[in-house]
Order: structure tokens, then sequence, then C-alpha cells
């Protein structure tokens, strides 16, 4: 059968998920005539980017991305205006550990250097501030007043119809099966063939897969989360659900990491969710539970049962997501190493939404070339040469 025509733009970005389209509404803003490819048909819940909240947060152990994030906050609420939809709320973010933790310590003394508004609060104050919370006497709480709710799955949408009022064009339904290097760049989809003088690659947990083929092979790991929310024993009794901020408690030294907000998804749950998964196929997600994936929500109804109590200590509803990880868990934003004209944007381990507006702007400076506000020595694929399996 005859491939269609060939279409020409000036930028194509495959995958269209969070970070691909907001590097698509850059480059749209930038004036670049943008096709932004997507394998499923849209909306889909395949990825990492569906649902229908993410917590925002300044506060970070590295001060990079709490400085990105100062960028990303204006980001965020220029794409309420031009969208006219709200997609954040504040309710603020606590943190706990047990007193003397590495990591609690960083992530406050960034927060301190960096003046972002927060609270220390002991275990008593905890339980006077948030009475469904109840942490151990060795353990002390900071809260990132400037934290909250992103609105998710509205995120997607505004971001993905503010890049197409731009002239933005979306072809979803459209896997991307082949890619040609060269100065032009030819992408083969299941229907189409399309080129380029520039391609970002942003295909989340497809991102290997996609690379292979281009000869580099990076650290990634595809991991299966499960989404749990949680119910309250006597419903409305204990009054956790009103005012419930978002949380992040670091255990054992920081072997478990585990996360909460209020839920939009079903009202009256609270979302809470294990920071680890089980390595997966993102093809193979929706398989059955095995196991040790169960063995992940046994520790989040020991925690449950601990720390909050009103809770019923067994998920009301279970959902799958995916994060991929790199081995230092930072994002890859960088150039292919052997095709200077193919940016990649992969690895954000489960905490990329946020970051998701400057992520998308730094992939489009790096894709047209512009000069580049950031250091992204912590991104650089380089960091890895000892752990490349391809022969770069
Ligand atoms: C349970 C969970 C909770 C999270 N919580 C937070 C949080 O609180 N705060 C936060 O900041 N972040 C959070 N994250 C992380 C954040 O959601 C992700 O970092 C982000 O969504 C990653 O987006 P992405 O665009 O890289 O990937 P994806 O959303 O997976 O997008 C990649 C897209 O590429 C497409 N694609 C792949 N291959 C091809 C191909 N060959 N052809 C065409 N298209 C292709 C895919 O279909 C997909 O749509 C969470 C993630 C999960 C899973």
């Amino acid at each position: 059968m005859a491939l269609p025509s060939c279409k020409k733009y000036d930028c194509l970005v495959i995958g269209a998920g969070i970070q691909g389209s907001f590097t698509a509404y850059h480059l749209a803003k930038n004036k670049k005539k943008t096709l932004l490819l997507e394998q499923f048909p849209l909306p889909h819940s395949r990825g990492s980017s569906h649902g229908q909240t993410r917590i925002i947060r300044r506060a970070y152990v590295e001060d990079f991305y709490t400085k990105m994030m100062e960028e990303s906050y204006q980001l965020w609420a220029e794409l309420e205006r031009d969208s006219g939809t709200t997609l954040c709320r504040k309710t603020g973010a606590v943190f706990f550990a047990k007193a003397g933790n590495q990591e609690f310590e960083a992530t406050c003394r960034t927060m301190q250097q960096n003046q972002i508004p927060c609270e220390y609060l002991s275990w008593e104050q905890m339980k006077q501030k948030y009475p469904g919370f109840s942490l151990n006497p060795d353990e002390v709480a900071c809260t990132d007043l400037t934290a909250g709710v992103l609105y998710a799955d509205k995120a997607l949408r505004a971001v993905q119809e503010t890049f197409q009022r731009m002239g933005g064009v979306i072809l979803d339904g459209q896997k991307v099966m082949h890619i040609k290097p060269g100065p032009v760049v030819t992408v083969t989809t299941t229907s189409s063939v399309y080129e380029a003088e520039r391609l970002v690659i942003t295909a989340g947990p497809w991102a290997q897969k996609v690379l292979r083929p281009l000869s580099l092979e990076l650290p990634l790991k595809t991991l299966k989360i499960n989404v749990c929310y949680w119910k309250e024993k006597i419903p409305g009794r204990s009054g956790i659900l009103q005012d419930f901020p978002c949380f992040l408690s670091t255990q054992s030294n920081g072997e478990h990491e585990i996360y909460g907000l209020p839920s939009k998804e079903y009202p009256g749950l609270v979302k809470i969710c294990y920071h680890h998964g089980n390595e997966a196929d993102p093809e193979q997600r929706d398989l059955q539970a095995t196991k040790p994936q169960i063995q992940d929500i046994r520790i989040l109804c020991n925690f449950i049962s601990h720390y909050l109590p009103s809770l019923h200590p067994e998920p009301a509803v279970i959902e799958q997501c995916m994060y991929t990880n790199t081995p230092d868990r930072n994002f890859i934003l960088d150039r292919h190493p052997l095709h200077k004209n193919i940016i990649i944007g992969a690895g954000f381990s489960g905490h990329g939404f946020k970051l998701s507006p400057v992520v998308g702007k730094i992939l489009s400076e790096l894709s047209i070339g512009e000069h580049l506000r950031y250091d992204l020595e912590p991104f650089r694929i380089s960091r890895f040469k000892n752990q490349l399996k391809s022969a770069l």
C-alpha cells in the first residue's frame, strides 16, 4: 500500500503526555509549526499523566528543582489565564519524618535558603492542627505553605487546547513506528509520514522502546504504581477530609516514601500512595496484580492504621499509573548524543508533573537552539556514561 504523501513541520513532538504537550505549547508560542503525535486516542489513561490530581510544591531536597518551581508556578498561572481554567488549589504540603532524617533536613534547608514560606510543627502541634494525623513523639513536621493540588486532567486538556488555539496540530491514535534521523528527521507512524528539522521525544514509559532503534539505551526503569484511595471508617465523623493537606512522609531512613492528597477523583476519599512499585512493561501494566505488588499495598495499610487511624485501613479503590525512573531520580533533558536535532525528555521519576511547564520550555529551547536559562548538568545523559548499554 502506498504511504500518504509526507507532511512537513518545523518541529515534531512524540508523546502527548504532560511533558510533550507543554513542549509543543512552547514551540507553538515560539511560532514554530508543530505537530504533536500520540499513539493512543486522547484522552487516555495508559501512561503517567492521567488522573485528576498531582501535588505541586516548592519543597525539594535539591535546590535546582526549588528554583525551577519559581518559574513553573508563574507558567501554571499563565496557562490558567490563557485557558480560563482553575488548575491549582493551595492546601499546603506537610513533610514528616523522624527527627534528624537527612532527607527531611535537606528539604527544610532548601526551603529556608530559598525563603519558601513554611511552618515547623512538633508531633503535638501536628495533632492540634491536623487531628486526623497521629505522628510518633520522635517525629517532626514542616509544611510548605505554598504547596497544593494541581488538577492534572484539566491541566493536560488546557495545555493541549491552548496549543491547538495557537495553530498547533495534535494527531492521536498514531503510533510512531520508525524514526529516520538526519538534518531533516522523517517519522513514520501507523498511518502517515512526517518530516521536520527538529524532533522532541517525550514518550514517558515507552521512551526506551522509541530510543532503542536510535542506538540509545538509557538506564530507565518503568514501574507500575498502585494508586490507592481510602475512605473514613465512619463517614464525616472524624473531620479528617475537611482541609486535608497534601503530605509526604519518609519512613525508616528513606526506605519507604508515602504521600497523600485530597482526592478530586472520588469525593469522600483521600488518595494515599507508595512512591515505589514493581518493574513492569507499560504494555503489561493492567494485567492482574502480582504478589509483590500487593506487598506495596500492605505497607500502605500499615501506614494508615498507624498514622491516619480514622481511615479504613484497606483501600476503597486501586488504580494504576506508571513511573519512569532514572537511577538518581533526576530527569533527562538533553540532546541525543548522535543526532543533535533530536531532543529527549524522559525519566521523570514520579515527580515531573508540577515541573512540566518549565520542562516543556527547556525542551523547546534545546530544540530551537535558544539560550538556556538553567544549568542542565543534573539532567545530562552523560551522567550515566558508565550505565549506558548502547555503544555511544
Ligand atoms: C501515581 C502517580 C502520582 C504522581 N504524582 C505526582 C505528583 O504528585 N506531582 C508531580 O509533580 N508528579 C507526579 N507524578 C509524575 C508525573 O505524573 C509524571 O512525571 C508525568 O506525568 C510524566 O509525563 P510524560 O509526558 O513524561 O509521560 P506520559 O504521560 O506517559 O506521556 C508519554 C506519552 O507518549 C506516548 N507515546 C509513547 N510512545 C509513543 C509512540 N511510539 N508513538 C506515539 N506516542 C507515543 C504515550 O502514549 C503517552 O501518552 C505522578 C505519577 C504517577 C504515576
